[in-house]
This record gives structure tokens, C-alpha cells and sequence, in this order.
């Protein structure tokens, strides 16, 4: 079995979660994995070794999970993008399309700084609404995004299509 084959293998699929009709991709197998754990994070850090990444930027809340252990594994700091309401100093907010609706987001106003390189990281783009408002919302601080990198793609859904017309780099394990 290919590498990537196993960490497919490894992500649990959820019928009629969070409601019916959705097939809900949990990483959590992933993550209690030890071997599928290492490779995911290995396999997402590779290619950006040696490029001088400032930060992490994870979003709420799978992409804490992979975000440490990015920033870890890169020497690099790591920023929370949190639903609104959660952060404890002042912050810059944005909204964001959900596949029915708006949400906000935010992140603490001194969490970049203008020029910083940020990798942005999740578990799984589908729409893309998510990440888009989190590359806004960085680059509103000056950020430069290097790249957005996810475990999981759902290509029919359009979010790497999303973020590369908006410039940004997109990496992905599995589809
Ligand atoms: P998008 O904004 O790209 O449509 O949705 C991506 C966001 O929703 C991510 O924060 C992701 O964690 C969450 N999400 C949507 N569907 C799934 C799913 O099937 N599995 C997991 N683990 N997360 C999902």
C-alpha cells in the first residue's frame, strides 16, 4: 500500500453527519494513528524546509491539532484563527461563507506582522469559504501566505480552485 493509500486508509468516513445526506471525513483515526500521524506531518512539511516560514496559521479546531506540530516541525510560530468570541485580546475579524450561510472569524490584531511568511493549515478544504476568509484575513495584516496545506481535499467542492485564483498555493495529501 502506497503511503498515501494508508493515510486515506487511516481517516474514518461518518454517514449522515453532521446531518443527513453528508458524509463526514473525521481525521480523529488519523490522528490516534502514530505511523499515519508522523507521515501526514512529514509528508506536509517536506516541502517547505529551509524556506524561512515565520508562522503557522491553523484554523479552529483540527487545524491546532496539525498546526503545532507544522510549527514544530518548522521552527516556526503558530497563530489560532478562532470563531469569534474565543480569543482574550483585541482582534481583527472577517466573515466568511459556510457552504449555508456566514460565520465570523478572527485572530488577535498582533499575531502577524506585515511581511511575516504564513503557512495556512486545516484538515480538510471542501468549499474553500474557510480558508478564503483566513488568507483575507491574514494578508489584511500584511501576512505573506507561502502556501495553504490540508490533509483531506474534496476537489468536486472547488476550495483549492478557490484559493489558487486568490494566488495562493494549495497542498493536499488525499482527495
Ligand atoms: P469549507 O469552508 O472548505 O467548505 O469547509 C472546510 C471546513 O469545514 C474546515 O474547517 C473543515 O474542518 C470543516 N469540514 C467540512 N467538512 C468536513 C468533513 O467532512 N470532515 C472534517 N474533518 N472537516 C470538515
Amino acid at each position: 500500500m502506497s503511503s498515501n493509500t494508508k493515510l486515506a486508509a487511516s481517516i474514518r468516513a461518518i454517514a449522515d453527519y453532521p446531518k443527513p445526506g453528508i458524509v463526514f471525513r473525521d481525521i480523529t483515526t488519523l490522528l490516534g494513528d502514530a505511523a499515519a500521524f508522523r507521515e501526514a506531518v512529514d509528508q506536509l512539511v517536506a516541502p517547505y524546509q529551509g524556506l524561512g516560514v515565520d508562522k503557522i496559521a491553523g484554523i479552529e479546531a483540527r487545524g491546532f491539532i496539525l498546526g503545532g506540530a507544522l510549527a514544530h516541525q518548522l521552527s516556526a510560530g503558530f497563530v489560532p484563527i478562532r470563531k469569534k468570541g474565543k480569543l482574550p485580546h483585541a482582534t481583527v475579524r472577517i466573515a466568511y461563507s459556510l457552504e449555508y450561510g456566514v460565520d465570523e472569524m478572527e485572530m488577535h490584531v498582533d499575531a502577524v506582522k506585515p511581511g511575516e511568511k504564513v503557512i495556512l493549515t486545516d484538515d480538510l478544504i471542501a468549499t474553500g469559504g474557510t480558508a478564503e476568509g483566513a488568507v483575507k484575513l491574514l494578508r489584511q495584516q500584511g501576512a505573506e501566505i507561502v502556501s495553504a496545506c490540508f490533509v483531506i481535499d474534496l476537489p468536486d467542492l472547488g476550495g483549492r480552485a478557490k484559493l489558487e485564483a486568490l494566488g495562493v498555493e494549495v497542498r493536499t495529501l488525499v482527495e
